[in-house]
């Protein structure tokens, strides 16, 4: 074994070689600069790890690679079923070392602010359902044929772009790693991926399946790095055709930027400040257990977190009042590994810090505290978890109503009829997701036509599925992912005309 794996042991007992290094060509390697990127523990303030960070050189070599694999014959020239069993193949290896990414995803992560009862439930099987679906899609990608007159017509194609840069943040590493590689290797392009810096490890043992599932070498190549040098010359490399990336919306400004001097199309996945609207009308209950989890769980690390809740005033008393017992029977906060955790740590120090500073912003503006409301001490008095928080008395010329928290803070504000409640709920430079709970079916379907988001979910909240498209309306993104949109994203429209006699 070369010296860039090491042998680590989760703290539930998974013990398993690490890789460090950079993957490129199927193998890994050093960074050329020498830079490295170190991963803590957030729940302890423990190094982990120590891995490879890619420098603009690496980047490079990644993309000429991914180039070279896309031209060569044992991937064009692969039959599209065979590259459908080649991602089915590679979901089967992540189920079977499902406990084992779940652990590293809860440590590193834990992770991530996440803990390990949730990335088994919903991280893992989402990621091997993504790769399983689009290997289903890989042969399922049709063109049309055009009828013009007697000599003439013509056929479209749906064709690769090419190489495809990657960019993902850390809130969902492998979910999101899922959605972005699946379909894009799904419909024929190669892939130079980043991670982010705040969750390097869990991707890299994803590197050792693609090579063991039986990708040619350079199909996939998986790069750590830091986001301003090896983000930045991922998406500024001219052999890079397509970029897609899930971040936040300065960030995705950037790149947007710097991909428009070569006019490279975009997939931009980035912020939200998502409402949720409780009428007067619904399930009670079930409104309270879908907007707890809808804004507390991951430690409100999440981008379609409905941060923003609004009840119908004649039931605001009652849904308070629930809401806070919910918090404090269901906001359980520990650490990754007790399957009671239902909160952990904030993913690091930084995002501690932010997510404390908006709290003491709130509380500076005149809002009204109902629960939480500052830092929780971990063990030792070590860790970032901050107590799930819950501000009443917010008005829309707060910082705390406009600006993406990405913490455990929620905000709950009264409305008086539905014409209010969509308009507080479209008060957001933002437009990921959107909840409705009524039990009026016309009104459920109206008031979701009404909303300006990607997404609304009717009576329930945050429940994404691989077979169905997400994206963002205003600055929330450009493009969609997931379902048979987000395999169309990844191919583009050849036409061929025909001349069947029309000679001059
Ligand atoms: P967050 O604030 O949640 O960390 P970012 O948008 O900064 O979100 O990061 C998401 C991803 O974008 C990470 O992989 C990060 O390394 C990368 N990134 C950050 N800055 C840039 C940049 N200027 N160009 C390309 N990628 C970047």
């Amino acid at each position: 074994m070369s010296d860039l794996f090491i042998n680590l042991t989760t703290p539930n007992g998974h013990s398993y070689q690490q890789p460090t290094g950079l993957f490129i060509n199927n193998e890994f390697v050093r960074a050329s600069s020498g830079q490295t990127i170190t991963t803590l523990d957030p729940a302890t303030e423990k190094e982990i790890a120590t891995v490879e960070a890619a420098s603009a050189e690496d980047v490079d070599t990644a993309v000429r690679a991914a180039k070279a694999a896309f031209k060569a014959p044992s991937w064009k020239k692969l039959p599209a079923t065979e590259r459908g069993r080649l991602l089915v193949r590679l979901s089967e290896l992540i189920e079977e070392k499902k406990e084992l990414f779940a652990s590293i995803d809860a440590w590193d992560n834990g992770m991530i602010g996440k803990t390990y009862e949730l990335a088994m439930e919903d991280d893992l099987p989402d990621t091997i359902g993504t790769f399983r679906y689009y290997g289903g899609w890989a042969d399922k990608s049709f063109g049309q044929t055009i009828e013009t007159s007697p000599e003439k017509f013509a056929y479209t194609l749906r064709q690769p772009f090419g190489v495809v840069g990657q960019i993902i943040p850390w809130n969902f590493p492998l979910a999101i790693f899922a959605w972005k590689v699946a379909p894009a290797l799904a419909a024929g392009n190669t892939v130079v991926i980043k991670a982010a810096e705040q969750t390097p490890l869990s991707i890299l043992v994803m590197a050792t399946l693609i090579k063991k599932a039986g990708f040619p070498p350079g199909v996939v190549n998986i790069l750590n790095g830091y986001g301003r040098e090896a983000g930045a010359a991922l998406t500024e490399h001219p052999l890079i055709d397509k970029v897609s990336f899930t971040g936040s919306t300065t960030t995705g400004a950037q790149i947007m930027k710097s991909a428009a001097g070569q006019l490279k199309e975009i997939v931009l996945e980035t912020g939200g400040k998502s409402p949720l609207i409780v009428f007067n009308d619904a399930d009670i209950d079930q409104a309270v257990k879908w907007s707890h989890a809808g804004i507390m769980s991951n430690q409100g690390q999440i981008c379609t977190a409905t941060s923003r809740i609004f009840v119908q005033r004649d039931i605001y008393d009652r849904f308070l009042a629930l809401f806070k017992e919910r918090v404090r029977t269901a906001s359980i906060i520990g650490d990754q590994w007790s399957p009671n955790t239902f909160q952990g740590p904030q993913v690091t120090r930084a995002q501690y810090d932010r997510v404390m500073h908006y709290i003491n912003v709130g509380k500076s503006e005149g809002a009204t505290v109902e629960t939480g409301g500052e830092a929780f001490a971990g063990p030792d008095g070590k860790g970032f978890f901050v107590k799930p928080t819950t501000f009443t008395n917010v008005n829309s010329s707060m910082k705390i109503y406009k600006e993406e928290i990405f913490g455990p803070v929620g905000l709950i504000i009264p409305f008086d009829e539905e014409e209010d409640a969509i308009e507080l709920a479209n008060d957001t430079l933002y437009g990921l997701g959107a909840a409705v709970f009524t039990m009026n079916l016309r009104r459920g379907h109206r008031v979701a036509a009404e909303i300006e988001a990607g997404t609304v979910w009717l009576n329930s909240s945050q429940d994404s599925d691989h077979r169905i498209p997400f994206g963002g309306y205003k600055t929330s993104g450009v493009g969609r992912e997931l379902g048979q949109a987000g395999f169309d994203a990844y191919t583009q429209v050849k036409a061929v005309h025909v001349n069947m006699g029309n000679d001059l």
